[in-house]
This record gives structure tokens, C-alpha cells and sequence, in this order.
């Protein structure tokens, strides 16, 4: 198989010269399309792959990093390696609106007087999620933690924090409302190439994948190029929670929309796909199969744990994850109970799981 992502070469652009391996790192991956390794400070990920497309009006982002001083450098370091000021980017294309994606976009289009376009469903998130006090959130995850059967020692910290008034500024409040809908199934208005947004919720309602539906420069076979965000990712199984929201009461099914979304994307077949975290790889359908044996085997294993009624937190406790659970920091336990949580709803959905009756908080078993 040939893996595409090994020909791109790493360079920086200094007038006609390419010098190799210099930072900030700035990869070609031909028929204008680039990428610039930005950093997202401490954490795992390492870093978020800003992707840059040519059009006929001027450059323009797929997505543009943390919001910190040394990634907004290394981006606009990245864009001068190829001879573009922040000022000159056009458009700003988000595929979700997590912080490590959309977190510079407001600084790129404070410079630039770029656009900001997104799905609606995570446009909404970013909208209520400016405009709420942090106590409402305080007060939604201690409640719902408890509800999950969380215990009493795990909750006291947030209500401790909310009753003394000291709640850390979260993430999220200052983020750019955008000014363009993406809407799902058409071509983006871009000068000169053929984008086409496919909606793909899952790891957050509004989740898009970008199809490039130009022949694949080095002529890899397939249908052209997908940028994948964190939906499609060669090495990791992106997180799929519930999508938190205090004032959202819809019962909605994120893993059921994750694993139709893959199957989605698996059907386009691109020649290549280029995610913005790790690295480009080819054989998307063959990803897209091994991450819904994933979940497969997961949810079969979850299904087994559920032979004694559990709570989300006490199956939580008990699902395999990357460390020992007694090792998982605090804040990463509220994700996986999320976690646990939609796996238990498709469970529930799919009638293979179902609450026990009379039980405070709510246990499920197997069915
Ligand atoms: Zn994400
Ligand atoms: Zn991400």
C-alpha cells in the first residue's frame, strides 16, 4: 500500500529555495493544499494540522488551532513560510468547534477580516456556551454526575467551587461566534475548487468532514482528498460523550450519529485522507472498518459488564481505558462517564440494555 503521507516532504518556503525541516513545520501536500503543525499546549495530541487551501480569492484555513500565544506564532510563522501575512487569509472553514480547532479563528479574522464558517448544530453550542454563566454548568455537571452515580467525594469539589464563587473561566466562553453556515451536501463557495461539506456528527453535533473533490495530485486512486477533522484518525478512536448542554433537553444518540457518520465517509472512498491530528493516510474504508470493530467489541464487552446492573459511573469504572481507572485524572472522568453514557443510550436504543426499575440513581442492565 502506498502510504502517501511518507512522499510529503516537510520544507519551509524561503523565497524559490525550500529549506528541509526547518521549523515551524510546513508540509505540501500538492495541488494547493498545505498544512502547519500547530501546537495544543500540554496535551497528549501534541499538536492540531491547520490545513491551508488555495482559491481563487486568497488562502483560506481549515480550522486554526488552540488559543495560546505560542500556537497563534507558530501559525502565523507557518502562513509566512509561505509567503502569506495573517491579514491576507480569506476564509475560515471549522470543522467542529472544540478549542484545539476553532480556538485562533477569532484572532485570524480580528487581522484578516476573514469569515468563520460552521455547522449550525456546533454554531449553536458555541452561541449558548458564550452566553452562559459558569455556575449553570457548575450546577448541570453536579447534578448530572450524580444522577450517573457518581460518589459524593467525586461531586463535592464542584459544588464546593460553585457555592465559593472561585469557578475557573472555561473554555469556550471567548470563542468566535462565525458569520457563515456550512451547509451539509453542498459545495462550499470557494473560488476555483470543489469542497463539499459532509456532515458527520458524533464527536460533537456539528462535526463536518471536507471533500475535496479535485484529483488527487500524486494520483493515488480513489476519490480525491477528505479533510477529517477528528471524525477519521489513523492512530486514535476520537471521544464520543454526550453532547453536554445544560439547556438542550433532546435525548439525542451521538454514538448511533458516530458510527452512521463512518460509514458515510467510508462510502466516499477519497484517495487520501488528511486529518487534522497524527498524520495523512490512505484505505480510508479499511480505517473506517476497524474503528467499527472497535466499537463493536466494545459495546459487546459493555454488554457483558451489564449482567450486574450498573450505574454510568460504575461502568465507567469497570470499561477499559488507556490507564487504570483509579489513575484517571479527575476532569478526565467526567469524559468518561460521557463516554459510558452514550454507549449505555445505544445500548438502551438498540434494546440489548434497559434502566432498572425503581432504582435512584438509575442502574441498566443487559437485556
Ligand atoms: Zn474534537
Ligand atoms: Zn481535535
Amino acid at each position: 500500500m502506498v502510504d502517501w503521507g511518507d512522499q510529503c516532504n516537510t520544507f519551509s518556503f524561503q523565497g524559490a529555495r525550500m529549506t528541509p525541516l526547518a521549523p515551524p513545520q510546513v508540509t505540501d501536500h500538492g495541488g494547493g493544499v498545505w498544512s502547519i503543525k500547530v501546537p495544543i499546549p500540554d496535551n497528549p495530541l501534541g499538536h492540531t494540522l491547520v490545513h491551508l487551501l488555495d482559491t481563487g480569492r486568497g488562502p483560506v484555513l481549515i480550522d486554526t488551532g488552540w488559543d495560546d500565544p505560542q500556537s497563534w506564532d507558530t501559525l502565523v510563522a507557518g502562513l509566512a513560510a509561505l509567503g502569506i501575512a495573517a491579514a491576507d487569509v480569506h476564509g475560515v472553514v471549522i470543522t467542529h468547534h472544540h478549542p484545539d480547532h476553532h480556538g485562533l479563528s477569532g484572532r485570524v479574522r480580528e487581522v484578516s477580516g476573514a469569515w468563520i464558517a460552521m455547522h449550525a448544530a456546533d454554531t449553536e453550542v458555541v452561541v449558548r456556551t458564550r452566553s452562559r454563566e459558569p455556575g449553570v454548568w457548575f450546577d448541570y455537571m453536579s447534578e448530572k454526575l450524580a444522577t450517573a452515580g457518581a460518589p459524593e467525594e467525586h461531586i463535592a469539589p464542584l459544588r464546593a467551587a460553585r457555592a465559593s464563587g472561585r469557578m475557573r473561566t472555561l473554555p469556550g466562553l471567548r470563542a468566535a461566534v462565525p458569520d457563515r453556515e456550512i451547509v451539509p451536501g453542498e459545495l462550499l463557495p470557494l473560488a476555483g475548487r470543489a469542497l463539499r461539506a459532509i456532515w458527520t456528527p458524533g464527536h460533537t453535533p456539528g462535526h463536518v468532514c471536507l471533500h475535496l473533490e479535485e484529483a488527487h495530485p500524486g494520483n493515488l486512486p480513489g476519490n480525491g482528498r477528505l479533510f477529517s477533522g477528528d471524525h477519521l484518525l489513523p492512530g486514535i478512536s476520537p471521544h464520543i460523550g454526550l453532547y453536554e448542554d445544560p439547556e438542550d433537553e433532546r435525548v439525542t444518540d451521538p454514538l448511533g450519529d458516530y458510527l452512521d457518520s463512518l460509514e458515510r465517509v467510508g462510502r466516499l472512498r477519497p484517495a487520501e485522507v488528511l486529518p487534522a491530528h497524527q498524520h495523512p493516510f490512505t484505505d480510508a474504508p479499511a480505517r473506517v472498518r476497524e474503528l467499527l470493530t472497535h466499537h463493536e467489541e466494545r459495546l459487546a464487552g459493555l454488554w457483558e459488564l451489564l449482567a450486574e446492573p450498573l450505574t454510568p459511573w460504575g461502568l465507567a469504572e469497570r470499561m477499559e481505558w488507556n490507564r487504570p481507572w483509579g489513575q484517571i485524572p479527575y476532569g478526565s472522568r467526567h469524559i468518561a462517564v460521557s463516554e459510558a453514557e452514550a454507549h449505555l443510550r445505544w445500548l438502551v436504543k438498540q434494546g440489548r440494555a434497559e434502566a432498572v426499575p425503581d432504582t435512584d440513581p438509575v442502574t441498566y442492565r443487559a437485556v
